[in-house]
């Protein structure tokens, strides 16, 4: 019998070890290590019969937040991390030797793009950064030395979306690996593994977690590839504690409601935005996947407005620089994720003062755009 995502993000794989008391749900094991009995029953530990030994190195929240995930995205092994960047990093070296090379997207999340451009050096890997819209572009960049494709399946802020099946087409006719971010579509709307990518990402701080309480990061896909990753981050140290797993556990149960919602709620914000004298463009894509859209919506306000009078004047909606809460929230790319940027950079990926991110909640939506354009009215200069 196959599951629908709605049943299986509710009723996932994980068991209870034996003889535990009935907990309906999980208990947060607190516990920096585990204790034993014998010293036969430690060595166990190192013969695969016990589970777990010491934390950093697997922790059952941990696992079954990671496994979660990976079952969510129809991949077989899944790990969690301290964080979405550590699961960029660990999922990196898992795929890429020293010495190699990556071919990566341009428009990609501010902190993947300060990873890949200045940490990664250090690590004497080294990539180039190309459109992915033009496949002759990609191509052209890859070289001898080139072991992965890197991209987002819906980018930021600008919402463009990857052609995935182009993206493992070219990775298949050259013997490259794939590693895509998948946090702002979430398993939900897109499944990238399904499509043939080895390794997906999230920032499980986002919509995994979806209530702005937990940073945490996962990697699901191909079982070597997360084995090795596995390794890089009880070796670097980038686990994540039981009880942040445990939050962003109980938030994935609710991601179907949520998701649902909230890209029903932006697909009438952005169609109530189009129309408005004030509001030059609304980027919001055309199609994501049967399910919706997603909930993040870049706006670019006229000439006309002041932008401190409309970031002043949004009421409830808080400014944040983050995303994917049960709350509408605003950012400022400019400002924020895009600060480390030069002007010059900023312009070439369209990313001026008046641009503004929208992180769709599930409040009511009329009243999300009501809100929006009462603020937009009184950022407009009295003359
Ligand atoms: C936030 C984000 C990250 C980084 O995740 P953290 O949990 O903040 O480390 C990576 N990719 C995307 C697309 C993000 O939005």
């Amino acid at each position: 019998m196959t599951k629908s995502f709605e049943t299986k993000v509710v009723h996932n794989k994980w068991k209870q070890e034996a003889g535990a008391i009935n907990s309906k749900t999980t208990p947060i094991y607190q516990t920096s290590v585990f204790s034993f009995q014998s010293l036969n029953e430690m060595e166990s530990y190192f013969d695969g019969e016990a589970p777990y030994l010491y934390s950093r190195n697997g922790n059952p929240n941990t696992d079954e937040l990671g496994q979660a995930v990976a079952e969510l995205e129809g991949a077989p092994s899944g790990i969690a991390t301290s964080s979405g960047m550590s699961a960029i990093l660990c999922g990196i070296l898992a795929a890429v030797g020293h010495g190699g090379h990556i071919v990566a997207a341009d428009d990609l999340y501010g902190g993947t793009f300060q990873l890949l451009t200045k940490e990664l050096k250090e690590f004497g890997i080294d990539v180039t950064l190309v459109s992915f819209d033009d496949p002759d572009a990609v191509e052209n960049a890859i070289g001898e030395r080139t072991e992965l494709l890197y991209s987002e399946s819906v980018t930021n802020p600008f919402l463009r979306v990857e052609n995935i099946k182009n993206l493992v087409d070219m990775a298949d006719r050259y013997q490259l690996k794939t590693m895509v971010d998948n946090t702002f579509a979430t398993p939900y709307l897109l499944q990238p593994f399904q499509e043939g990518v080895d390794l997906v990402v999230h920032s499980a701080t986002k919509y995994i977690g979806g209530h702005s309480d937990v940073s945490a990061g996962v990697l699901a896909g191909r079982n070597d590839l997360v084995e090795a990753a596995r390794g890089k981050a009880v070796a670097l140290g980038a686990n994540l504690s039981p009880f942040e797993a445990w939050l962003a556990h109980r938030g994935l149960k609710t991601l179907a409601l949520r998701m649902r919602q909230q890209a029903e709620n932006a697909d009438y914000v952005a169609e109530s935005l189009r129309n408005h004298a004030d509001i030059q463009h609304v980027y919001y894509p055309a199609y994501v996947s049967e399910k919706g859209n997603g909930a993040i919506i870049t706006i670019e306000l006229s000439e006309r407005c002041d932008m401190d009078a409309f970031f002043s004047s949004l009421g409830w909606i808080k400014i944040v620089p983050s995303l994917a809460g049960v709350e509408t929230t605003v950012s400022y790319p400019k400002g924020t994720s895009h600060r480390a940027l030069t002007e010059e950079q900023r312009q070439k990926i369209g990313i001026n003062a008046r641009v503004v991110r929208v992180s769709i909640g599930i409040e009511g939506a009329k009243d999300i755009v009501e809100q929006l354009t009462s603020a937009v009215e009184n950022s407009l200069s009295e003359e």
